[in-house]
């Protein structure tokens, strides 16, 4: 046979030889194993093939090979006895506080197979466990779990997610995850599209808990139904996990359930695919009949085309044809124009937009999103690391500047604008509807005080002394400067802006002037677990800046963090922050043509659009604010000299443009590295120290690579 190659589910030949290795009996395969062996890199196995090394290790050892590499096999193979376990336990006392509560549950997937079908605890790895509720069931099965250390990995699910999903991801303070389904599958459809599968569960006893399993064929079944598609870590699973189920209970399956379950779910091409490869390369026990009738099979074009996509990794376009399927499949409507009708409808619900007419621009949102984002970062759960956050960052960053810079000039508004003088230099902001538009956002400081002390703050908080923004003044410059200034965000940062003495004061002041469609409150973290409902209420976001000393601390309360964020519908973007440029020079410079050059390519002032509100002056970046403050005697000037009043003349758009459009260096440039500071590890310093580190004249900590435009 030649199976069809074209789903990344299936495996590449090397991966087949190592299914052969861990799979087959007798010389087959040991003579896989040679081949396998000799064909790969170990020291760079990919994922999906790590997972079959406990397997592996088994089926050698029983067939009494002696080889080193054996001992390396068995590691994995203690190793997943060993996580395993733990997760046993974790689904125990899950499954003992639903039982409580009289929800029943079924155990589905790893956890079922395992000591069902493997009969040993090493051989199956697990990742996470998945149970199946009932769906009137789901939601206060969620609210049980919140009450018990669980925290939904993303949102809260509701009413649409039970009409639009299948699961939802929770996860503990320790990090184990588990999927709450309330229909068996993705491809399940209607809530009703299960009834067949739950009334042929069995009950059996794990760790002196009774649960729910489903049926030898049902779980034949979800597995290659499960299995049939793209995965980031190769999806091999399905290949042992259908071979122990039949060697198992193979005399058990009712193959003639399992065709008509395919057919009346229009799954029968993953079926006919997966079933048929098992038979012909593994010589798996398929009655003659049921090879026969698959082969006859027809799937309609628009089940091949479902089976194709999805055995294909997403993109933009993949994401909204996985959505139409999905909507095909839950709404229950037939027809190709009463299913265009109601998709607008079923995004809104599946994305939780809270009106039709919001669904264009929450599109446009998510395109720019996912073009900024790097795609060779899709994870198997989506549930990002720290770590990930860091990475992903930094690359995201990039491309989210080539993306805006695209869109900018399409629009004619373009981010590398050419100046009279010929040269290039960027351009920081754009005008819409008679207003001026930044990048992304603006910025307010809550307090200019921290109660740490970072080596390169950006705001010199560690030497800026204590000062609480008044809600009133924010309320005043914010509301006078919406007249000529839209953002889509505003930032309220610091110092720690969560010392402010009444946040939500300010943050009301700062939603009622108007300003911005969105606000995100940048924090430290410290002291976010202390911060009350009604001021994760008021926020849209909390960006989380994580830095090394913080960072064991921030890390035992990110459930919670996530909990509150997904519980208040509050985005919660994790920044984390291994090293820093430096900032600032309390010597300065006097060679005027280094500041120019420091401020041409000072990404915050022209690029990222870094602006800044403080005390009825506008400012195009932050740190021109606190400079002056670092400065001893006759140094010393007035910081609203580099800003500009927030007045209501009618030529205040005209200044304001001016005053960004602007290519003469602030006087804080002088002091300032821009963007340019050489890189540095992040670290908390004394800040009675943090004056005398700054100390140094600018020229020894310019990066002068990053110094791209003269
Ligand atoms: S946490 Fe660090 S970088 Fe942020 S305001 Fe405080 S001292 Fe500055
Ligand atoms: S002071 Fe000058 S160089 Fe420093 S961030 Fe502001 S504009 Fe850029």
């Amino acid at each position: 046979m030649n199976p069809n190659k074209n789903g990344y589910f299936w495996p590449t030949p090397e991966q087949e030889l190592l299914l052969k290795a861990a799979l087959l009996k007798g010389e087959d395969a040991i003579a896989a194993w040679r081949g396998w062996a000799a064909a790969v890199d170990f020291d760079s196995l990919d994922a999906g093939s790590q997972r079959l090394l406990p397997l592996l290790y088994r089926n050698l050892a029983e067939h009494d090979v002696r080889h080193q590499a054996l001992n390396v096999y068995k590691g994995f193979y203690r190793i997943t006895w060993y996580r395993n376990r733990l997760l046993y336990h974790r689904i125990t006392s899950v499954l003992s506080l639903l039982g409580s509560k009289g929800i029943s549950a079924v155990l589905l997937k790893g956890a079922a197979l395992a000591p069902l079908y493997y009969k040993d605890w090493a051989l199956r790895p697990m990742d996470d466990f998945d149970l199946l509720v009932q769906t009137g069931d789901a939601l206060k099965t969620v609210d049980l779990l919140c009450l018990s250390g669980w925290s939904p990995a993303f949102s809260i699910p509701d009413e649409s997610d039970l009409a639009t999903r299948h699961a939802c991801t929770l996860i503990d303070a320790s990090g184990v995850e588990f999927d709450l389904h309330w229909r068996v599958m993705a491809e399940s459809g209607r809530n009703d599209a299960d009834d067949d599968l739950r009334k042929n569960t069995r009950v059996i006893d794990f760790g002196g808990v009774s649960v729910q399993v489903l049926s030898h064929t049902d779980q034949l079944f979800h597995v290659l139904v499960h299995g049939a598609r793209w995965n980031a870590v190769a999806p091999l699973r399905w290949v042992p996990d259908s071979i122990m189920i039949l060697r198992e209970a193979g005399l058990k399956i009712d193959w003639h359930r399992l065709l008509n379950e395919a057919r009346s779910r229009c799954l029968v091409i993953s079926l006919k695919k997966t079933v048929t490869y098992l038979h012909e390369v593994f010589a798996a026990s398929v009655p003659e009949d049921i090879i026969y009738s698959l082969g006859r099979m027809r799937p309609s074009p628009a089940e091949r085309m479902e089976f194709w996509m999805n055995g294909r990794p997403r993109g933009l376009v993949r994401d909204m044809v996985y959505l139409w399927f999905k909507h095909a499949r839950t709404s229950g409507v037939t027809g190709f124009m009463r299913l265009m009708f109601g998709f607008p409808s079923f995004l809104g619900r599946f994305w939780r937009v809270p009106d039709d007419k919001g669904l264009a621009g929450f599109l446009i949102r998510r395109l720019v999103k996912r073009i900024s984002s790097d795609p060779g970062k899709v994870s198997g759960s989506g549930r990002a690391s720290l770590s990930d956050g860091y990475s992903a960052r930094a690359s995201a960053k990039g491309m989210l500047l080539r993306f805006r810079n695209k869109l900018l000039s399409a629009s004619g508004l373009t981010a590398r604008q050419v100046r009279t003088d010929g040269k290039e230099s960027w351009r920081s902001f754009s005008i819409a509807d008679g207003r001026i538009v930044p990048p992304y956002s603006c910025e307010i400081n809550a307090v200019d005080h921290c109660n740490i002390a970072c080596i390169d703050c950006n705001h010199a908080s560690p030497g800026a002394g204590k000062a609480i923004a008044s809600p009133s003044a924010v309320f005043k410059d914010l509301s006078l400067l919406s007249r000529h200034y839209k953002a889509y965000a505003l930032k309220v940062v610091g110092g720690e802006p969560l010392l402010h003495p009444d946040l939500l004061s300010l943050l009301r002041a700062v939603r009622e002037s108007n300003i911005c469609e969105y606000i995100s409150l940048v924090t430290n973290g410290t002291l976010l677990r202390q911060m009350a409902d009604e001021i994760w209420a008021e926020l849209d976001e909390v960006e989380l800046s994580i830095y090394p000393a913080t960072r064991p601390m921030l890390e035992s309360y990110l459930p919670y963090f996530q909990k509150s964020a997904a519980r208040h519908r509050v985005k919660l973007v994790i920044s984390p922050y291994e090293e820093f440029r430096i900032t600032f020079s309390t010597i300065g410079t006097a060679d005027a043509g280094l500041t120019g050059r420091i401020y041409r390519n000072c990404r915050l002032a022209n690029l990222w659009g870094c602006q800044s509100v403080h005390q009825g002056y506008f400012f195009k970046c932050p740190k021109c604010i606190y400079i002056p403050r670092m400065l001893d005697g006759p140094r010393r000037y007035d910081y609203r000299e580099d800003g500009l009043k927030i007045t209501d003349s009618p030529d205040f758009l005209h200044k304001l443009a001016e005053y960004l459009s602007s290519q003469e260096p602030l006087s804080a440039c002088r002091y300032c590295l821009g963007s340019s500071g050489k890189n540095r590890p992040h670290r908390q310093v004394k800040a009675s120290e943090w004056a005398d580190i700054h100390a140094r004249p600018v020229k020894e900590l310019v990066d002068y690579d990053k110094l791209m435009w003269d």
